[in-house]
């Protein structure tokens, strides 16, 4: 046990890969497959959502106030995947901000880490990380806006929901119950 535990502090990253990616459910081949099947649902229906993260909706083909409230329910993640909520949905986003590899996210959250305390840890400051998140799904906000779909004060209450929704994820003590986001 002593010496488990002194491999895994010294961030023994090959040692939880598998760990890793079963906790995921992010594994090379599941995020393309993902991508096809977003990919497909975009062209067979624009009633594509779904529960898991990254399993609905597609932030460019957002054409209604129920797939924008998906979008944003979306990006509170999902509990069941642990600390971070999951990272497929924003794992490229996560490893650009916070400059640390996928592997290494995963160490630091087995090691009880919340998304704000490795952004605290690496240097990043936790609005950052954020906003960059945000920017991912706000696009679709400014595409109802520019659609007449919704007003610009709706809009505005939408980008509060989705900034809501990452803060909740970004420093998500992993007891709190998600919020259950409502159209405006
Ligand atoms: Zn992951």
């Amino acid at each position: 046990m002593l010496h488990l535990k002194k491999k895994l502090a010294a961030g023994a990253a090959t040692l939880l890969l598998g760990i890793s990616l079963a906790a995921c459910g992010g594994t090379a081949s599941e995020t393309t497959s993902t991508a096809a099947t977003t990919q497909a649902a975009a062209a067979t229906t624009s009633d594509a959502r779904g529960g898991g993260p990254g399993g609905g909706v597609d932030v460019s083909s957002v054409s209604s106030v129920d797939e924008l409230v998906s979008l944003i329910q979306e990006a509170y993640g999902e509990p069941s995947l642990g600390l971070h909520r999951g990272h497929q949905d924003v794992e490229s986003t996560l490893i650009e901000a916070l400059g640390i590899s996928h592997d290494e996210m995963h160490v630091r959250m087995d090691a009880g880490q919340n998304l704000a305390t490795i952004a605290d840890e690496v240097g990043v400051d936790r609005q950052e990380l954020i906003d960059a998140l945000v920017a991912t799904r706000s696009p679709a906000i400014d595409a109802l806006v520019d659609s007449g779909t919704i007003t610009r004060a709706e809009a505005e209450a939408y980008s509060e929901q989705l900034v809501e929704a990452y803060t909740f994820r970004v420093t998500w003590d992993g007891q709190a119950a998600t919020p259950t986001v409502e159209a405006v």
